[in-house]
């Protein structure tokens, strides 16, 4: 296992973009945290689990945009690796908490059953360590779930004694929608015996989802945002998108209306190949492909983000390579080509049109970030990649 970075480590990162960064943050002591001024981060999971053969291969890639526009405007680190360890699976949610954490393992069981991922970090995650350092409201710190993945509603905010839900990150999900709209539904006192019955019956099913008590914060921003979209949307969910063009739709329009600092995008629809059929995969490439085209085009254009915005795209997880086995494309097997991912970076003080060709660590990400941030990580493992700074 990687060791827990160093101060000189973490020192060699900050400097690489000193240009917004103060190294003489000290949360803990200051009376008043600072506001924040650096970059805005956004991270994207080319999730579900893909291989580099359907993603960043420029010949056989499902995901045009990615692959033959947007990689010249930054870093494509082609070898990034999970690393091979005694409990560690090569799945969506361990994936995505190595991201989060900087750390591998660092999480505790739920309550899940088998292939049905439900854990809870047991280290700080990248938003709590932000909102720690700066005077930065939830709402501007973000993580974008899928509508089938209540279980993603746990990665806000880790069980750590120096920090947790005080520095937690908000979510959007459908999940949280439908408790915004019954809450809405049982609060205007409308509706037959039964409506109002089944409503309730429905709430209580949804939070009971979360036994960590998240979703009855409140947050008034959270609340207009789910205003405007059952304005545009209503009540049905027959009128929204669905699926990973869902987690777009809510990034774009975030991004428009809380300004997120920090987010974090989990597309997960690659996924769908566990149903055995090769073309929900690559179908699913294309629709993240797009998703990126258009959250990228957002971030081109609006002055909140242009220039001042740093995009990591990271799968969760790789695939199996052979697909002539009677289960193709399957993750949880610990094959060598499931733990073979890859990462991209763009952003003002990132080198462009650079293939960075050395190894490196899926847990390597989170301090990555801190040192982009300009905040203390210190519970992570591994050195920040400096070499992606100019
Ligand atoms: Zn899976």
């Amino acid at each position: 296992m990687a060791r827990l970075v160093n101060r000189r480590d973490f020192a060699k990162g900050i400097g690489a973009t000193a240009a917004f960064c103060s190294a003489t943050v000290r949360p803990d002591l200051a009376r008043a945290k600072p506001n924040y001024h650096g970059p805005n981060v956004i991270i994207i999971r080319f999730g579900g689990g893909v291989r580099r053969r359907e993603t960043i291969a420029p010949k056989t890639t499902f995901a045009p945009f990615f692959t033959h526009s947007l990689i010249k405007r930054g870093v494509l680190i082609p070898d990034l690796m999970i690393e091979k360890l005694e409990g560690q699976n090569t799945s969506h949610a361990e994936g995505t908490l190595n991201i989060l954490t900087g750390r591998y393992l660092a999480w505790q069981d739920a309550g899940s059953r088998i292939f049905d991922d439900r854990l809870e970090p047991t280290e700080p995650t990248l938003f709590e360590y932000f909102r720690k350092t700066y005077a930065v409201p939830a709402h501007q710190t973000l993580l974008i779930n899928g509508e089938d993945r209540p279980q993603e509603e746990f990665f806000a905010f880790a069980r750590h004694k120096h920090y947790g839900i005080k520095y937690r990150s908000e979510n959007l999900s459908l999940y949280r929608y439908k408790l915004y709209k019954l809450k809405r539904f049982l609060r205007s006192n409308k509706g037959t015996n039964e409506d109002i019955a089944n409503a309730r019956r429905e709430y209580k099913k949804l939070k009971a989802m979360d036994y960590r008590g998240v979703t009855g914060l409140n947050d008034p921003m959270l609340n207009r945002f789910w205003e405007s979209w059952r304005q545009d949307y209503r009540d049905s969910g027959l009128l929204n998108p669905r699926g990973d063009r869902l987690l777009t739709e809510l990034a774009l329009r975030a991004m428009k209306n809380l300004k997120p600092r920090l987010m974090m995008i989990n597309y997960q629809d690659p996924d769908y190949v566990h149903w055995g059929n090769k073309s929900h995969y690559t179908r699913a490439i294309s629709i993240i492909d797009q998703g990126l085209e258009s959250i990228i085009g957002l971030a081109d254009r609006d002055p909140f983000y242009r220039r001042r915005t740093n995009i990591i795209i990271v799968p969760d997880c790789g695939r199996d390579a052979n697909p002539l086995t009677a289960l193709p494309y399957q993750h949880h097997f610990n094959t060598r080509s499931a733990h073979e991912i890859w990462a991209f970076a763009m952003g003002p003080h990132i080198a462009k049109g650079k293939i960075y060709d050395r190894r490196y660590d899926q847990s390597q990400l989170a301090a990555t970030v801190g040192a982009m941030m300009g905040m203390p990580t210190p519970r992570v493992e591994g050195a920040a990649i400096g070499g992606l700074f100019t």
